[in-house]
């Protein structure tokens, strides 16, 4: 039914040879929800991420999605010698439909570099990029997995503005995977704090960031 998560991960474990890297992990995302997954280095954020997006095996554990998933890789992954169109256009490899004027329309900084190659944009450009791209499958989900890393505030406060204003246009359901609590919080209604391979933590953006325990780690002292 429509109440039904689009992503529903339950006891999901997963293994790199006998390290685990997650451990029993049991999450939801709801159709039109924003949700933040927080934690530190090594804590199998990007793991969670490249099982939910089928990039990996689980040792154990379910994983259901329903509808089609995009990810936003951590490190871009962009195609250095091709334009920003053609990135763009690989984004719909699946899709016969590859117009790219909606994308364009939502990211406009864009515009005046369509043609440029990929690899010589500043990291701020190719997050965009890498942003639209994804957007150019037609996600139902959108999976981000550290939108935030090297990025200058003010980049990042364009970033977060465009994903606010797509995700308000038809409340695409978004995973958002940051080491940035702060912004996670911000953007997101709830999130997730991942810690050593299990969630230590779940709520309200406002009843984790008033958590002590979160507040110490991840906001810095007030
Ligand atoms: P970061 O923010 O540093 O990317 P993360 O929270 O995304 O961290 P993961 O990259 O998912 O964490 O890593 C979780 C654990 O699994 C870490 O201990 C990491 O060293 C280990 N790990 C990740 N990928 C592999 C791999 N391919 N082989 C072996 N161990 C791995």
């Amino acid at each position: 039914s429509a109440a039904d998560p689009v992503v529903e991960v339950d006891d999901l474990t997963v293994r790199y040879g006998a390290a685990v890297a997650l451990d029993g992990v049991a999450l939801r995302l709801h159709a039109g929800e924003m949700v933040a997954i927080i934690g530190p280095n090594g804590a199998g954020k990007s793991t969670l991420v490249n099982a939910i997006c089928g990039l990996l095996k689980p040792a154990a554990g379910r994983i259901a999605v329903r509808g089609r998933t995009a990810l936003v890789p951590e490190g871009r992954q962009l195609f250095a010698p091709l334009s920003v169109d053609d990135n763009l256009r690989l984004g719909a490899w699946r899709r016969r439909d590859r117009d790219t004027s909606q994308v364009y329309h939502l990211l406009p900084e864009l515009v005046p570099l369509r043609h440029r190659r990929a690899g010589l944009l500043s990291g701020g450009e190719q997050q965009m990029v890498a942003f639209g791209r994804a957007l150019m499958a037609r996600p139902d989900v959108l999976v981000i997995d550290e939108m935030s890393l090297g990025l200058a505030p003010l980049i990042i406060d364009t970033l977060a503005g465009h994903l606010r204003r797509r995700h308000a246009a038809d409340g695409l359901a978004v995973l958002l995977i940051e080491q940035n609590a702060r912004l996670a919080l911000d953007l997101c209604t709830r999130g997730y704090v991942l810690e050593a391979g299990r969630v230590v933590a779940e709520g309200t953006s406002a009843e984790l960031a008033d958590s002590p325990a979160v507040a110490d780690a991840y906001l810095g002292a007030a």
